[in-house]
């Protein structure tokens, strides 16, 4: 899927506003919703917290509280892991579970996703929108499709993941078994919450594994409504734990557990060091890791250029630029340098910044004050360094987080722009000369997630794909991801790989048996 072309049913291909009225959503930023789940999810019941604490989410587009949460800590996190060991031990129901079972499982949630559909575009994806600020549309089509996928794509792998008969030296009979690695503690980030939780549990309970996951403060909320759909499809109790709660407490238990088998994590970097020293240091869990990036969008004279202008821009403000793959460094080349920053602007300028539930808005408001204040701050650093801001770099409206999308010219490498993960919807256009150059200067930077090259020669998309340090490089596209390949970083972007039959690896352990032969003369 990409996110230039979001993909449409072909029922709904009727007009947005069409789809609109006939989910009966109203256009407005505070639609009336019924809350359902505020609790926690443990061995298929809805608990309070141990503590008696509650943590509040909030609706980003007036900065208004939506309702209070049960706030998990280390109480209630080995509450869960002792259900997910439960569920896990030799003999349990979800070990004894025939894996065409498991598979079975999976398609049915899929299938009460699928029901719930609408009522997800009203409710779940509506707090989606909520909680997370995206556009309704863009919560509707590209994040909920993205679930139904990764939830049909795995319930097939189920009964087809299997090891290796080995020819090894000597009377032995070898073969490997890929077993579940056991209880899995998953932490999620905000910018898309539903689809991470998707791509976190799905692949772990594909192998058999059992988990406890922790949703982002922020966006609790569609992590807790999953529940009641795993609890309905039939899954047993113990298998999947949900606990809305805050990193440095809830999240820092569940990296320090000793009685939790791995963990796989998305976010910044920086916390991506604290889990796997938390890992190190406590009972050397497996650890995955997707975390931030920088991505280097290299574009040569030859490529289309409307067609590079327009992916460039959905590379880096999908989302509200709240994306780890946001492409936002775009290294131009020379010739066709003015032309492209004259465009970008227009279309940045042409961008529609608002209400998430109008069919016409591009871009919602970034998630919080905090992320919101840093993108500016960052804004202003790249003025103050000598950047030429051609739009946007302001904060828009009274209420809420919204910002003007931006975009900068004349930026160098230097820069702390050019460096740092903005996580919003600024823009930075760099020149360069060569392909040499711009290899080099593509690939300095401490993280590798992802890179894109827009060419029409073939040899020069392919040199430079080689080249690039990156988990996943796009040729004349931005943003091609999908559930059949793999998804992850090089250097500091990460460790391990999500998705396609790669993300299995991650979620077993690889056991070898050996056999004696006796020889018998026949
Ligand atoms: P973050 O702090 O890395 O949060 C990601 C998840 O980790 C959240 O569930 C968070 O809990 C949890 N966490 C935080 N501290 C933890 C700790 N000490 N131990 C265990 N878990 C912990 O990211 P953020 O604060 O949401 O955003 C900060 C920056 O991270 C962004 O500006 C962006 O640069 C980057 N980011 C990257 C991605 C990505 O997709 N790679 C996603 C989100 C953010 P809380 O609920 O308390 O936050
Ligand atoms: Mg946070």
């Amino acid at each position: 899927m990409t996110s230039s072309e979001i993909e449409r049913p072909s029922e709904l291909k009727a007009d947005p506003p069409a789809l609109i009225a006939s989910l009966q959503l109203l256009p407005s930023p505070t639609p009336n919703l019924e809350i359902k789940h505020t609790k926690l999810f443990i061995n298929n019941e809805w608990h309070h917290s141990a503590s008696g604490k509650t943590l509040s989410t909030y609706n980003p587009s007036t900065g208004e509280k939506i309702c209070d949460v049960q706030e998990a800590d280390k109480a209630d996190v080995d509450k869960a892991v002792q259900a997910a060991r439960q569920a896990f031990c030799p003999g349990s129901v979800w070990r004894r579970m025939d894996a065409s079972e498991r598979g079975r499982l999976i398609d049915r949630l899929a299938d009460l996703v699928e029901r719930d559909r609408p009522q997800l575009a009203v409710s779940v994806q509506t707090l989606e929108s909520l909680d997370g600020g995206k556009p309704f549309l863009q919560a509707y089509y590209v994040d909920l499709q993205g679930v139904i996928k990764t939830l049909r794509y795995f319930a097939g792998w189920t009964d087809k993941i299997h090891g290796k008969t080995i020819p090894v030296d000597g009377d032995y009979f070898t073969f490997t078994r890929h077993e579940p690695i056991g209880v899995c503690g998953q932490i999620i980030p905000w910018n898309f919450p539903l689809l991470m939780f998707a791509w976190k549990i799905v692949p772990a309970l594909c192998c058999g594994n059992t988990v406890v996951i922790k949703p982002a403060e922020q966006t609790p909320l569609t992590a807790l409504y999953m529940g009641s759909l795993i609890k309905e499809a039939g899954f047993p109790p113990g298998v999947v734990n949900i606990l809305p709660g805050f990193g440095v407490t809830a999240g820092a238990a569940i990296a320090s557990h000793m009685d939790i088998d791995k963990v796989a994590f998305t976010g910044s970097t920086e916390v991506g060091k604290l889990i796997q020293e938390a890992a190190g240091k406590s009972n050397l869990k497996r650890v995955t890791l997707e975390l931030g990036g920088k991505s280097p969008n290299i574009i040569f004279a030859d490529a289309d250029l409307d067609y590079a202008v327009e992916q460039a821009h959905q590379g880096v403000f999908f989302n509200q630029g709240q994306c780890c793959t946001a492409g936002s460094r775009i290294y131009v080349e020379e010739p066709i340098y003015e032309e492209f920053v004259q465009k970008s602007t227009e279309r940045a300028q042409r961008r529609t910044v608002g209400n998430p539930f109008d069919p016409a808005t591009e871009q919602g408001p970034q998630i919080d004050k905090l992320q919101c204040d840093k993108v500016l701050e960052l804004v202003l650093s790249g003025i103050a360094e000598g950047a030429k801001l051609e739009c946007g770099g302001k904060s828009l409206g009274k209420k809420g987080f919204f910002i003007e999308p931006t975009v900068f010219s004349n930026v160098t490498d230097d820069m702390q722009i050019a460096k740092e993960e903005i996580f919003g919807p600024v823009q930075l256009i760099i020149k360069f000369k060569t392909m040499e150059e711009v290899v080099k200067r593509a690939n300095n930077s401490q993280f590798g997630l992802v890179a894109a090259v827009f060419t029409k020669d073939i040899d020069k998309a392919l040199t430079v794909s080689s080249a690039m340090q990156a988990g996943t490089v796009w040729i004349n596209c931005y943003n091609a991801l999908n559930v059949q390949s793999p998804f992850g970083g090089f250097k500091m972007s990460g460790n391990g790989r999500e998705m396609g039959e790669y993300g299995l690896k991650e979620y077993t352990e690889i056991k070898t048996v050996t056999v004696k032969i006796q020889q018998k003369n026949s």
